[in-house]
């Protein structure tokens, strides 16, 4: 007997939230969004399951149907899916429903510990952040929120610093991150050349007036090709000390206000910088109104995001913005994210405190599954949850309503 069939492509997205369905096609990044109605939330269940392969049979009525077809056209109309009409059911269309299989998950390793296995736990750690000192001009909360220095007198020791990254070394091991008021260090010239000696991109971040005070240094010292300064800018300055710089730099600017915006635009158009400059909003808990308007995500933020397939897979599997990550702060503690319970200290083991955060941890995992984001169809074309939602205590950093 022949009948008729509806199919939907491998890289399509179908996603069912409340009384929405989003369908989303990662290939040309087309979308639609439609209210569903009991007639296609019907054919929607049946498309999902796993066994109909992503296809659905409809009778002569469905495919008459206005509402069935008007969908089922507007999915071909945005190449989500396609129609195969009189075909018998041995000769169907088939596909595939784009679903997330994840070899490398937290029962894997504890498998691979319970065999006495190491496996391959320290591939995933990629980037170490060491909070070498404070810094007088640092802040007690902002480091929550991005990295910026802390007011400590507290310092980190070189051996230590140098025996825990030699512990974490992996060919996966590509950036290392020194933070603080580090020309007041006292093997700082050391601990760089140290560092240099691996493979792996450093990156110094420095306060704005914490540089200035150690300008002259900072440009008699030779620095190893591939180190970076990122100068962390809280405060207007007279740009022209940064002009003869011979080193690649980076600013990132820490905003509060749109005035703030305004004033560091205008600082900046008059000094043409060849490097990298990232304006950072950073909430001080009287600033909401300037998250609200410029932060938070309107639906027209989430209708420009462009992503394929394997990046929705990775918003499904781990925290983008944490994953692969460890913090040292100078009491030595290990965070894989500052605003989590600390994982251990820099002497323990890499291996102890990757294989802690994989199996027990709050931060490499921490997806958008917590309401309202997890009863909504953008869950997985918003970004992972960032530290900006721990800071100000809110799930979703979005005016969206469903
Ligand atoms: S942040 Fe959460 S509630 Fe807002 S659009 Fe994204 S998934 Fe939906």
């Amino acid at each position: 007997m022949k009948t008729h069939w509806f199919t939907l492509h491998e890289d399509t997205f179908l996603w069912l939230k409340g009384n929405k369905v989003l369908v989303y096609n990662a290939e040309n990044k087309n979308r639609a969004l439609f209210n569903l109605s009991d007639k296609l939330e019907k054919i929607c269940h049946r498309l999902l399951e796993i066994e109909n392969l992503y296809t659905v049979e409809l009778t002569d009525e469905d495919v008459n149907d206005e509402e069935i077809s008007q969908w089922i056209h507007s999915l071909i109309d945005m190449r989500a899916g396609y129609l195969s009409l009189n075909v018998e059911f041995d000769k169907r269309p088939v596909s595939l429903m784009p679903v997330l299989k994840v070899q490398d998950n937290r029962e894997y390793y504890e498998g691979q510990q319970e065999l006495g296995f190491k496996g391959k736990i320290l591939q995933n750690l990629h980037e170490l952040t060491f909070y070498i000192n404070g810094s007088e001009e640092g802040d007690a909360e902002y480091f929550k929120q991005t990295i910026f220095p802390v007011r400590s007198d507290l310092a980190l020791e070189r051996t230590r610093i140098r025996l825990f990254i030699k512990n974490s070394r992996s060919s996966f091991l590509s950036n290392v991150n020194l933070v603080g008021d580090l020309f007041l260090y006292p093997d700082i010239g050391e601990l760089i050349n140290d560092i240099s000696e691996l493979s792996v991109q450093l990156t110094i971040h420095i306060l704005i007036k914490d540089f200035l005070n150690h300008v002259q240094e900072i440009k008699e010292m030779k620095w190893p090709t591939d180190t970076r300064i990122n100068i962390l800018v809280d405060r207007v300055f007279d740009v022209s000390s940064l002009k003869d710089l011979s080193f690649p730099f980076s600013l990132a600017v820490f905003i509060f206000s749109e005035d703030d915006f305004l004033r560091y635009s205008s600082l900046f158009d008059t000094f043409s910088l060849a490097q990298d400059i990232r304006f950072i909003p950073v909430y001080n808990g009287e600033n909401m109104s300037f998250f609200e308007s410029n932060v938070f995500m309107e639906k027209d933020d989430i209708d420009n995001v462009d992503l394929s397939k394997n990046e929705i897979f990775i918003r499904q599997a781990i925290n983008v913005g944490d994953f692969g990550k460890l913090t040292i702060m100078p009491d030595g503690k290990v965070y894989a994210n500052v605003n989590m319970p600390s994982l251990g200290t820099i002497d323990d083991s890499p291996y102890s405190i990757v294989y802690k955060e994989f199996t027990n941890g709050e931060s490499w995992f921490r997806l958008r599954v917590q309401n309202p984001c997890e009863n909504c169809v953008y869950q997985w074309l918003c970004p992972s949850p960032s530290n900006y939602e721990i800071v100000i205590d809110r799930p979703n950093l979005c005016h969206v309503r469903n």
